[in-house]
């Protein structure tokens, strides 16, 4: 079988990794001349709306699937009238865009942030009226990683947040003054199988994803469960799904959802029985899905703009390192490691290791 991805990023990166023992082959779609993935199958370098690569994708692939959520909707919906894509292309446009992300949730009755669109500096301040400060200006489209956002703390910080947009649609959200950050990843298979993993614990800096735990037995897992079944039902969902949820006074409130492997499940490659990379191949496959049971206790560190020597990395006892093979760039996720351990207390202590170390070459 021949599974196509658009991207050639660490996420392409890591699908292909956990698809070679199940003797799958890749194909990518990247721009860049030297995207991650790229001697990991073949590489079509070009732009996302290439018809040319586009009908190669489509004629030499069993399957098509995406590493980011950013793809134009008509290239999923062309993919789609010549071969199997998952996730569908209403999953990829509802992510897109976070004013019909929250609509989404709302009509799905998952909680969200109270929030307004804003589409001129006069929208922005009439919605301020209503929401009351601290606030954070969104842009629609192409967000990630805390891109494209500004956190209102008064009046005066309004007129300048909305020109940083440039005129771009956006959403004003309030400030949810969170107890923690969670996410969970589920997959689903063609049949409609389900699987859930445990909560991973998020721990984000300036918008970008430092450090993710696995939290078995989390109080909050049953209701994370429920919200993203709903997402799961209602988008007929094929693939893995990671929901971002914000815990305030022992609730849930949805942050987005992502149509993708997601960053803060990096941990299941060592940390669970089947990584989320593996079950999103099975579940675009339409094979039986793995079991997510956790795997002693485990914590994932992103690396971001730089690296630390592989060597002290490596002398840290159960530590799992994935260079990515990308150069160093400020603010660029390079590498992560994962450490593993058999009670909470070790899991800590070899977690406040690998922290100062991303610490020192940190440059975001
Ligand atoms: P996002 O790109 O929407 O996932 O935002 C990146 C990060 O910014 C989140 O993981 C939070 O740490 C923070 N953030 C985003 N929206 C809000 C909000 N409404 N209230 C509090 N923090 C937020």
């Amino acid at each position: 079988m021949i599974v196509g991805v658009l991207g050639a990023g660490q996420l392409a990166r890591m699908i292909a990794l956990a698809g070679m023992p199940l003797g799958l082959e890749f194909i990518f779609l990247d721009p860049s001349a030297d995207a991650c993935a790229n001697k990991l199958g073949e590489h079509l370098q070009g732009d996302y709306s290439d018809p040319v690569l586009l009908a190669q994708l489509a004629e030499r692939a069993d399957v098509v699937t995406y590493e980011f959520e950013n793809v134009p909707a008509e290239v999923a919906e062309f993919l789609a009238a010549h071969t199997q894509v998952h996730p569908s292309a209403e999953a990829l446009g509802v992510a897109q865009d976070r004013l019909r992300e929250k609509s989404f949730f709302h009509d799905l009755d998952i909680p969200t942030p109270a929030y307004g669109a804003v589409e001129s500096l006069e929208s922005l301040e009439l919605a301020m009226n209503t929401l009351g400060y601290p606030a954070v200006l969104k842009s629609r489209t192409q967000g990630y990683d805390g891109k494209g956002q500004s956190v209102l703390k008064s009046v005066d910080d309004l007129k300048f947040a909305w020109e940083l947009l440039q005129g771009v649609p956006a959403i004003v959200e309030a400030f949810v003054p969170f107890n923690r950050e969670v996410s969970i990843i589920a997959a689903r298979n063609v049949s409609g199988a389900i699987v859930f993993y445990p909560l991973s614990e998020n721990l984000h800096i300036g918008g970008i994803l430092r450090v993710s735990e696995c939290r078995a037995d989390d109080a909050m897992q049953a209701q994370a469960e429920i919200y993203i079944c709903r997402l799961l039902e209602q988008l007929n969902y094929v693939g893995v799904l990671a929901l971002e949820l914000f815990e305030v006074d022992g609730k849930l409130v949805a942050n987005e959802f992502a149509p993708r492997v997601h960053n803060s499940g990096h941990w299941t490659i060592e940390g669970a029985e089947t990584s989320q990379f593996e079950n999103h191949l099975r579940a675009i496959l339409n094979l039986p899905l793995g079991a997510t049971t956790p795997v002693e206790h485990s914590a994932m560190v992103n690396f971001i703009g730089g690296l630390p020597k592989t060597e002290e990395l490596l002398e840290i006892p159960q530590v799992h390192l994935h260079l990515y093979g990308k150069s160093p760039r400020k603010g660029r996720k390079v590498a992560h490691a994962t450490v593993r351990a058999e009670s909470l207390e070790k899991l800590s202590e070899l977690l406040s290791k690998l922290v100062v170390l991303a610490d020192q070459v940190d440059d975001s």
